[in-house]
């Protein structure tokens, strides 16, 4: 990145430079990398996952459609807007953003890219007979 960023090949190129260089420095240390890693998950909180979802319409993962690329993807157009694919999330979103539901199950809040409607989806872990 620093290569084909640099002010020599690159006229005005110095914030980018600064950019690399200080995402370097968060990354390369475990410590700020930590940090870095938490507020991420505070600004995906922010965005709206892990809000209590009451009164949302409630789907399950069979209502998704799923890709598998190198990490599972559900994909869904809006019941509302009607907009294609524009209901999506992901495995790791499952795992870092779920929250149980009470019923020995998981819930995600997700929401629509293109009218912002919220949804909830249920999920359950795959291995059921995990006492855990
Ligand atoms: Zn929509």
């Amino acid at each position: 990145m620093l290569l084909t960023h640099h002010p020599d090949k690159n006229g005005n190129a110095s914030t980018t430079v600064n950019t690399i260089q200080e995402a370097y420095r968060v990354l390369v240390d475990p410590e700020s990398r930590e940090k870095y890693d938490e507020s991420l998950r505070r600004s995906i909180q922010r965005q709206g996952f892990n809000i209590s979802g009451d009164g949302l319409d409630i789907y399950s993962l069979d209502d998704f459609e799923m890709v598998e690329e190198e990490e599972c993807r559900w994909i869904k157009d809006c019941p509302r807007c009607q907009f294609p694919k524009s209901i999506k999330f992901k495995e790791s979103d499952l795992i870092e953003n779920g929250t149980e539901d009470g019923e020995n199950g998981y819930e995600i809040i997700v929401q629509c890219e293109s009218c912002s409607l919220w949804i909830k989806v249920k999920y359950y872990e795959d291995n059921e007979e995990d006492d855990e």
